[in-house]
């Protein structure tokens, strides 16, 4: 049986890039190597739409967004987290264990955060020096107003730090005009690579709050180091290099399809995969949803982990089960990276085979008739 991984990370990873990791290894302070780093660095200001320098990491994506928290925040420092769900919560128990003071604003599993929120917290809290926000809430699917949220930072002293580890490359984000001053992300999400590798932008507000924080709580993501050695394309550590070199793989699809393109088709294939579900009795979870992933909730008379593990076990389509108190009653499916819409309608297909065989009443077809009408009438 095939296959079909459709969690929001990690993503299946394209053919010609599994190949090009199975390449034998090479030095990594090599020419080889820098020419290789160059071409990466220009696709990753492409996909963050900055101008400024993207850092890579060797870490998973929580290693981007402590790296830029200790950096950015001193020990002691006030950093407001704004908190929609299980990855929001991750910024809170950053400050707790590098002692600072979070002040949080949390929302319900379901909703985002409002700018006026965040505006209400920063006239509380004018000594702010960071805001931690979440590109696309990937336990909730909710997406939050980013450029509202950078407009607001823009006017305090404090740096915007953005978790965009299941968002950025899938879901519109702007780094540059949107004033957004760290951005964080892993490569196993939309970037279509295995694990492994992290990748953090760096404003110019944020390089000044980087030079002034004289001891950063870190010795291995001592962001400093980081772009000192960039200047010659080179990492302070052994970066994971052969990483590197399919991510180059990776990054030229995006440049070739070009961003505002990306964007489009991912908000297509997300508004065709919720009429799809929908079709099927479901209802969109997320108040505000983004379209890196889909979270739909399912009507009580659905066990959603039965029906999750029939559609792995019967069909290979695997999906991610809903997170801590939403287990069971919410399911994920992505439509980021390499996912494409014949991936999505396996996966209603399968869904609609495992509901009948579950003894509800479907129609079959009823969800890919609902998709494909969506996407041939939202057709570039
Ligand atoms: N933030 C978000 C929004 C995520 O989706 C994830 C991964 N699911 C993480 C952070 C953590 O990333 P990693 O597991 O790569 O450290």
């Amino acid at each position: 049986m095939k296959l079909r991984l459709l969690t929001p990370g990690p993503t299946p990873v394209p053919e010609e890039i599994l190949l090009e990791l199975a390449k034998p290894m090479y030095y990594h302070r090599s020419p080889e190597f820098r020419e290789i780093f160059k071409e990466v660095n220009v696709g990753l200001k492409t996909v963050f739409a900055t101008s400024q320098p993207v850092l890579t990491l060797t870490s998973s994506g929580t290693g981007s967004m402590e790296a830029a928290l200790v950096n950015a925040v001193s020990p002691g420092g006030k950093v407001i987290c704004l908190i929609a769900g299980r990855f929001g919560e991750r910024w809170r128990h950053l400050c707790q264990v590098f002692g600072m003071n979070a002040i949080c604003i949390t929302v319900p599993w379901g909703e985002a955060v409002a700018p006026e929120q965040l505006e209400k917290a920063l006239q509380d809290h004018p000594d702010a020096s960071a805001v931690c926000t979440t590109l696309s809430e990937t336990s909730t699917g909710v997406g939050h107003d980013m450029k509202a949220f950078g407009d607001i930072v823009a006017r305090t002293p404090a740096v915007l730090i953005v978790d965009g580890v299941s968002g950025l490359g899938a879901m519109e984000c702007r780094t540059d005009a949107w004033k957004l001053d760290l951005v964080c992300t892993g490569s196993q999400k939309a970037l279509m690579m295995p694990p492994g590798l992290a990748f953090v932008s760096v404003s110019e507000k944020a390089r000044t709050a980087i030079s002034r924080n004289a001891s950063p709580a870190t010795f291995y993501f001592d962001l400093k180091k980081a772009l000192k050695s960039l200047e010659t394309l080179d990492t302070p550590y052994t970066p994971a290099h052969t990483l590197i070199r399919g991510l180059r793989l990776a990054l030229a699809r995006f440049t070739a399809e070009g961003m505002e393109n990306v964007w489009a088709r991912q908000t297509r294939h997300a508004a065709a995969t919720r009429a799809g579900f929908q079709a099927l009795g479901m209802t969109v979870f997320p108040k505000r949803p983004n379209s890196a992933l889909t979270v739909m909730r399912l009507p009580d008379s659905i066990d959603g982990t039965a029906m999750l593990g029939r559609l792995e076990k019967e069909h290979g389509i695997k999906l991610a089960n809903g997170q801590e108190h939403f287990k069971g009653t919410i399911f994920r499916i992505a439509h980021m990276g390499s996912i494409d819409a014949f991936d999505l309608l396996a996966a209603l297909a399968g869904t609609e085979r495992v509901l009948r065989g579950m003894g509800h009443p479907v129609e079959l077809g009823s969800s890919l008739t609902a998709f494909q009408k969506t996407l041939v009438e939202n057709a570039p």
